[in-house]
């Protein structure tokens, strides 16, 4: 039979970075190239930005916003058409800034008379200068103009993003969008409804993207990826715009929304927009994919996939191994605008700005985690439970690549928890190999990481590391299995900060059975490990109970009752549950957040845990010398 050439196009919906292309489809294109398959790739959110940031976008959002009455419009929306012309003159220069292509524009751009200032603005009068100066002098040190310009061309970015909000789309944001109507939605009802509206000014902006895209490429196989629930609605409006072109397109749905929430899918008219689901790891199934629509394989030897039979959803597995972690190939960036990306920087501090600020090259350094333990992460799923490495040279071969490709040298490891021995033996490789990298990645806090290998892992290029600190509390991280102790993260995030690493910590709240004097002395810790220098930056995560982890598979051990939940025909992820605590973690949560950004900039760490909290705390339990004591002692393994 002779065999169709097939090309393939692989697409990222809107919406997941400013600064950076998500790197599933550059993964899918490296190894389906490698495969000798015909694959291309779009990045639309980057796409959808740049056409809605640009003189014609603007113009289109100002004639949308003029067909609704003057009295329905916010303040934001109000300003934006008084400044109208200033706006529409600065944003072509603002976009180039912040793609690196004019950086003399810092100059105007921190003169302050130039670029339009909304209320995004007034956030500046939260700098306060302790000497009374200007605020922004003392936040960025003098020599800062660059990173001064950057951070209120974002302000000003973020002025525009709320006056599509509130003007066009109140679904609208740069890192999401429309996620309320996929996130956890047990019945495709919210979505279908969305899908089957009237188009708005985004959604034509995206359908002619699309139209684009197919006009480009020619395809006959587009993959669509979905990371997050923020980039579903896209995912499905492309998919619709696919069909009303061609429906002999064949459309096909993947990523780590799929991997998550639509494991138990029945719902047949999800079939209307896209004809194959597939589930984990992309290569396996696609390459079986490819070979059914070649007509060499029937659908009962599909891998991972879902599709629609007679009108009935049906789930096909044929038993075939991954594809080697050390065999999926290089990923390439090839097609994707990747001097076209924004550095946007949101906040000042600099450990923070890593994830908006630079494009960086994603890589793993290996599949899934080592640990796999900590009850409330998705430890059954593929993408944790299936651990793989590659050896050192097999990456630096990758990372070697990569940078001939992109002639761009930083790279951030996307690894859950990167194991502490392959990257020694990374750091040993690029060394013996002289290939200068800066990098940052994802790491367990865990003893392994002594002061000589951090010292190892700097000299490699290592600029940044972030891991979970979680609940800061060592009854908390026993009962969530994270195996590590409080004492032990202060230790090992130190030995990182002396090698002149900067360190973000994950931390939570709202765990089972956190109790309020949990949640005070967890915040006391976290004080204390600013205090001390070992941590830079964090992030308080409020916990979820997914079906997937050891806490919504066995909620009897942490002490909770779950909800239940309605029958479910497409997306299961987040499971609600009755905690006999009973504490208020929402108020808690808001105290959390507050203290924690002034603790990134530095501010206020002298200050009583307690007067964070809006309500009456107790005093708390933790020593108030408790991170330094912990330092001067000895780890076992620790020098
Ligand atoms: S939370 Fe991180 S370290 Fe723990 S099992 Fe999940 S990926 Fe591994």
């Amino acid at each position: 039979m002779p065999v169709t050439p097939q090309r393939v196009l692989s697409v990222i919906p809107p919406m997941t970075q400013l600064n950076t292309p998500y790197p599933s489809t550059a993964y899918l294109t490296g190894f389906l190239r490698s495969q000798g398959v015909s694959a291309v790739q779009e990045d639309l959110a980057i796409a959808l930005v740049l056409r809605l940031l640009s003189p014609s976008g603007l113009d289109e959002i100002r004639a949308h916003i003029e067909t609704t009455p003057a009295k329905s419009r916010s303040g934001n929306v109000a300003a934006f058409l008084e400044n109208f012309a200033a706006y529409r003159a600065s944003i072509g220069p603002v976009i180039a800034f912040l793609q690196g292509r004019d950086a003399t524009l810092a100059y105007r751009i921190c003169g302050g008379t130039w670029l339009p200032e909304g209320s995004r603005f007034d956030a500046l009068d939260a700098y306060v200068d302790p000497d009374g100066g200007d605020p922004l002098a003392w936040a960025f040190g003098s020599l800062g103009l660059q990173d001064r310009a950057r951070h209120l061309a974002t302000l000003y970015l973020n002025d525009l993003a709320d006056v599509i909000r509130e003007g066009v789309d109140e679904r609208f944001e740069f890192v999401r969008y429309a996620e309320s109507i996929a996130m956890a939605q047990a019945t495709f009802a919210p979505l279908a409804a969305a899908l089957a509206a009237p188009t708005n000014l985004i959604d034509r902006m995206l359908q002619a993207l699309t139209q684009e895209a197919l006009a480009r490429h020619q395809p006959q196989v587009v993959l669509i990826s979905v990371p997050f629930p923020g980039t579903v609605y896209a995912a499905f409006r492309i998919a619709q715009t696919i069909k009303a072109h061609d429906p002999a397109i064949t459309v096909v749905l993947g990523g780590g929304f799929a991997n998550t929430e639509l494991r138990e899918l029945t719902e047949p008219r999800v079939f209307d927009y896209f004809d194959f689901i597939t589930l984990d790891d992309g290569e396996r199934p696609t390459l079986a994919l490819l070979e059914h629509l070649r007509g060499q394989r029937g659908s009962g030897r599909l891998v991972r996939t879902f599709l629609r039979t007679e009108g009935k959803v049906s789930y096909v597995n044929f038993p075939e191994p991954d594809v080697p972690f050390a065999e999926v190939g290089t990923p390439t960036w090839d097609g994707l605008p990747i001097d076209r990306y924004l550095s946007v920087m949101d906040m000042l501090n600099p450990m923070h700005r890593l994830w908006s600020d630079g494009r960086w090259n994603k890589l793993t350094v290996a599949h899934g985690c080592y640990w796999k333990k900590c009850s409330f992460c998705d430890v059954s799923l593929d993408y944790i439970s299936r651990y793989e490495t590659a050896n050192a040279e097999i990456l630096v071969d990758r990372i070697e690549a990569i940078i001939a490709e992109t002639g761009q040298t930083g790279f951030h490891f996307v690894d859950e928890a990167a194991p502490p021995k392959m990257l020694r033996a990374l750091a040993e490789e690029l060394l013996r190999r002289q290939v200068s990298i800066t990098w940052w990645g994802n790491i367990r806090f865990e003893k392994s990481f002594t002061p000589e290998l951090c010292e190892l892992l700097a000299q490699s290029g290592c600029i940044a590391i972030s891991g979970g600190l979680e609940v800061a509390s060592d009854r908390l991280l026993k009962l969530m299995q994270k195996g590590v102790s409080v004492d032990q993260v202060a230790r090992v995030t130190h030995a990182f900060a002396e090698a002149g690493i900067l360190v973000h910590a994950y931390l939570m709240y709202g765990f089972p059975t956190q109790t309020v004097q949990d949640t005070v002395d967890a915040l006391e810790y976290v004080r204390q490990l600013f205090e001390a220098g070992c941590i830079q930056s964090g992030f308080f995560h409020r916990f979820a109970c997914t079906v997937h982890s050891p806490v919504g598979k066995n909620p009897q051990d942490y002490g909770i009752k779950l909800l239940p939940l309605p029958p479910v025909s497409f997306a299961k992820n987040d499971i609600r549950f009755i905690d006999p605590t009973g504490v208020d973690h929402d108020e808690l949560g808001r105290a959390l957040t507050k203290a924690l950004y002034n603790f990134m900039h530095g501010i206020e760490l002298e200050r009583d845990v307690r007067s964070w909290f809006s309500t009456r705390v107790p005093r708390p339990q933790v020593p108030k010398n408790f991170i330094a004591r912990a330092l001067t002692q000895q780890e076992p393994g620790l020098r």
